[in-house]
């Protein structure tokens, strides 16, 4: 614990310039952020031309007819569009709110004085200042996206055909949201301010212990505090009670698909507790499976989408492939690269806590600058760590590609894998890589994803290598007839 803590005061030390040095960094946020958005935009353009090609590559020829390869097309078309013009919006409203150098003074000033009308001086819970300023700065960044969101769901994704929620539906969920990020983001985010004031220098294995039972899945975005509230995803929490606030799991009935997945975990000696259907047409028609819960008791969830686009033996190449996540033990190894990845977050934002000049740049007042409240010190923070994080969210990506991979390596070698002995078992399983070939290609045409992918564009945005690269090499593993018509 020493040596680490020594290790802790030594970055500190190299880092002391941060409270001192008047950096002016709002601009450095402006000049980066702008840098990002370029460059997304540089990507949307190289991407934009392959979706005029006439026809598919060569591999997945024989499973689009040309109406559906046309849909595609448009659909990936209109994505790309909305996705310039969106992002450049943003950028526009994010410029407008860091330059006019009043926008975050103010928030601050406000929640200050809602708070006070409510009858809370400045010296009741910190908690409550938190979550006041929480809540105004969602609501507030919510209201010029809200047209953003409301398009993408009720006409782009409605035009062709994906939109299965109403507009009722649309603002309880957002108001969920919300009401989920104050109830459960401001005890969070207090805890760790806590911990901060109470642990001083020495907060860094503690505050990793906090968010480590809270676990946080996905810090590979700008806006660190407020995906940390929202993307706030946790072992036992999230599917038993924010799930199904949103979606409605039930058990996966008797009959051949079940059959088939139970018997397959069990030979892997899965610990699979419970099988679930869950029902996200609700909202859309873009379908998955996943699994979770603790290493001794976990449980699977599928799509009722897949279930009702996929034969059986499908369905369980797909869990096939999932499985392969959990014997690489996956999960386990993401955890620990984002932990390590918050441990260096952490790590560097004590230099950031007492930096009055940070404050300044920002156009927060000197009363308020001299002792930065650490809420503000963080929210600041995060912003000055966005251009990091867009590179770590590639390095991530990179990672995540060649899980995705072995899991489908995993689903071609079952038979060795498991042993499988008698011929009947190898008979079972050995087409198990085109069977999931199969589905892979069914998902995409059902959900008209793109055919045409730029390599440069793909490797920044996806976590999934794309389907022709994926067929390729389920192809290399001897899964036949991927590229032919059935
Ligand atoms: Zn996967």
């Amino acid at each position: 614990m020493d040596f680490l803590h020594a290790q802790l005061a030594a970055i500190q030390h190299r880092l002391a310039f941060v409270q001192e040095d008047p950096i002016d960094w709002r601009t450095y946020v402006l000049v980066f952020s702008w840098g990002i958005c370029f460059f997304e935009s540089y990507l949307l353009l190289r991407q934009y031309p392959l979706y005029s090609k006439p026809a598919p590559p060569a591999v997945l020829a024989d499973h689009f007819s040309p109406e559906v390869f046309n849909k595609s097309q448009k659909y990936g078309k209109h994505k790309a569009k909305f996705s310039i013009v969106s992002g450049l919006y943003k950028q526009f409203i994010d410029t407008l709110q860091l330059a006019s150098g009043v926008y975050y003074p103010w928030v601050w000033t406000v929640s200050g004085q809602l708070l006070g009308r409510a009858g809370y001086g400045p010296e009741y819970l910190v908690c409550l200042k938190i979550g006041s300023i929480c809540f105004l700065l969602t609501f507030i960044s919510t209201l010029p996206t809200l047209p953003l969101g409301l398009y993408q769901t009720f006409v782009l994704e409605e035009q062709h055909g994906f939109n299965k929620t109403t507009l009722s539906l649309y603002f309880a969920d957002m108001l969920k949201g919300w009401a989920l990020g104050v109830f459960l983001g401001t005890p969070l985010l207090t805890a760790f301010l806590y911990i901060f004031e109470w642990a001083g220098d020495r907060f860094v294995p503690w505050v990793m212990m906090l968010l480590f039972v809270f676990r946080v899945p996905c810090l590979s975005h700008a806006y660190f505090l407020l995906r940390l509230i929202f993307q706030l995803s946790m072992i036992v929490l999230y599917p038993t009670i924010i799930q199904p606030l949103f979606n409605k799991l039930s058990p996966l009935p008797e009959g051949e698909l079940r059959t088939r997945i139970e018997a397959l975990a069990s030979k892997l000696k899965f610990p699979l507790k419970h099988l679930y259907e869950i029902d996200g047409s609700k909202r859309s028609s873009h379908s998955n499976a996943y699994f979770f819960g603790l290493p001794w008791s976990k449980h699977i969830v599928i799509f009722d989408t897949l279930i009702k686009q996929s034969r059986p033996e499908e369905v369980e190449a797909v869990l096939a492939h999932e499985l392969g996540h959990w014997y690489y033990l996956h999960p386990t190894k993401l955890l620990f690269v984002s932990q390590l990845h918050l441990f260096t977050i952490l790590a560097l934002f004590p230099a950031f806590l007492n930096a009055p000049p940070l404050l300044r740049s920002f156009g927060f007042p000197e009363s308020v600058a001299a002792r930065p409240p650490p809420i503000i010190a963080f929210l600041l923070y995060q912003m000055v760590l966005t251009p990091l994080e867009a590179i770590v969210g590639m390095a991530l990506n990179a990672v995540s590609r060649r899980f995705e991979y072995q899991a489908d390596r995993f689903a071609c070698e079952l038979p060795s894998i498991l042993h499988a002995e008698s011929a009947e078992e190898k008979e079972a399983m050995k087409d198990m890589g085109t069977r999931l070939g199969r589905a892979l290609i069914g998902l995409h045409v059902e959900n008209l994803s793109t055919v045409w992918v730029d390599w440069l564009y793909s490797a920044y945005h996806h976590s999934h290598p794309t389907l022709t690269e994926r067929l390729k090499v389920l192809g290399e593993h001897g899964s036949e007839g991927l590229g032919k018509a059935e």
